[in-house]
């Protein structure tokens, strides 16, 4: 009898999408004539930069051509990309991180989602709340967390995110050896400082632990004092792994491209205690079970490197941030004490009220849909999440019709 990884029978089934998506598909059917607006969606609405398009029309037609033809590339990615993110992503903010150290993949779902295979099954975890889910529910179907007793996993140390610690946990008492972290943060727009950032490192040396570094919304930042990397904090290279994307930075949510960085100094152990260099091991577990991203891709993504894509990938996150500041300042305004926003496309918003009710309040009285801070954890609860990607003229609709339904 063909048995079953039991581990996904203790995943709390993620109701929170499917929750949302029925409760707005309801109220559509009920009033066919109001229509929604959708400020709860983590995706982007823009086009992608014109920089990024002719590169992947360009690439297209090499791939029609025999004499530019390719067929499978190296599993890493191109050199002509990985060099970029080196020199621009990293060299320029004086961080020391190689080209060979850079992994390109389709995606920072996968890269969290998959990095946890080259760890041991019975370490210590350490994960935020409210969290992006991914980091979590990879864990439990690997076996290294209990049931769910009351929406929280036994065996997970987590790091509460709450108002009175500004949204941004410090480092705990109790040793853990795999610590994920996200700044700017999703689902809060909380980010770290340097201090907070270079305690962190410190506690992952002091543990021999290893930090997950999930930066997906660098780009937002535009307060010259925060990190950008976890690099930038002086020991990182021995202590942390850092997951960026192309999704949040240039639009690449439908197009796909993102990579993962770890250092050639970074050790794990074996049970016998001989340090081993993680570098060699996501190698093997990324040639094993990855084929590269496709040319056509990869060429669009160092378009972004570009001039003409610099810029125009600015114009577009310094569009969201503009939405952001617009629903910040509405939020603010109505009496609801919020962050994010300022160096993030989401703003975290303290409702004081079951989150869940807040949404339907918004649904049927402003037909706006945000997302219930619930759904991201037990210290989600009491909030909820607005997203800047949409259009201007439906974020300034969505705010006029919240503030006249709050009134
Ligand atoms: N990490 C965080 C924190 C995210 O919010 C997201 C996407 O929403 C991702 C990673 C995934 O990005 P990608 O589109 O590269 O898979």
């Amino acid at each position: 009898m063909i048995r079953i990884n039991e581990n996904y029978l203790k995943l709390k089934a993620s109701y929170l999408f499917a929750d949302i998506a029925r409760r707005v598909t309801a109220y559509t059917a009920a009033h066919p004539d109001q229509p929604v607006i959708r400020l709860g969606i983590g995706d982007v609405t823009e086009p992608l930069p014109p920089a990024c398009v002719e590169a992947l029309h360009a690439a297209t037609d090499e791939m029609a051509r025999r004499a530019t033809f390719k067929g499978y590339g190296p599993e890493q990615g191109y050199a002509f990309l990985r060099d970029l993110v080196a020199q621009h992503d990293y060299a320029a903010r004086g961080c020391q991180i190689e080209a060979d150290e850079i992994f390109i993949s389709d995606g920072s779902k996968c890269d969290c989602g998959n990095i946890q295979e080259i760890f041991a099954t019975d370490l210590r975890l350490a994960i935020p709340d409210p969290v992006y889910p991914v980091y979590v529910d990879t864990n439990v179907m690997a076996g290294r967390t209990g049931p769910n007793v009351d929406g929280r996993y036994e065996g997970i140390l987590y790091l509460d995110s709450t108002a009175a610690n500004g949204y941004v946990p410090a480092v705990p008492a109790a040793p853990a050896d795999l610590v994920y972290l996200c700044f700017p943060n999703n689902p809060t727009g909380a980010v770290a400082t340097r201090a907070q950032l270079e305690a962190w490192v410190d506690y992952a040396k002091r543990n021999k632990a290893i930090l997950l570094f999930d930066s997906a919304y660098e780009a937002y930042i535009r307060n010259p004092a925060i990190p950008h990397s976890i690099y930038e904090i002086e020991g990182a290279r021995e202590v942390a792994i850092e997951f960026r994307s192309f999704s949040k930075t240039a639009g690449f949510t439908g197009t796909r491209c993102a990579y993962t960085v770890v250092p050639k100094t970074l050790m794990a152990y074996d049970a016998a205690g001989q340090a081993h260099p993680l570098h060699a091991l996501w190698n093997r577990r990324h040639t094993t079970k990855f084929n590269g991203v496709s040319y056509p891709i990869q060429k669009a993504a160092a378009a972004v490197y570009s001039p003409a894509g610099q810029s125009q990938t600015k114009a577009l996150t310094d569009f969201y941030l503009a939405n952001a500041a617009l629903i910040r300042a509405a939020m603010g305004k109505l009496g609801f004490p919020c962050v994010g926003g300022d160096n993030a496309p989401y703003i975290w918003i303290n409702v004081g009220r079951d989150s869940w009710e807040f949404f339907d309040l918004l649904l049927e009285k402003a037909q706006v849909v945000c997302t219930p801070g619930a759904g991201f954890g037990k210290c989600g609860e009491g909030h909820v999440r607005i997203s800047a990607f949409n259009s201007r003229e439906n974020v300034q609709q969505a705010l006029e019709r919240i503030a006249a339904a709050l009134r």
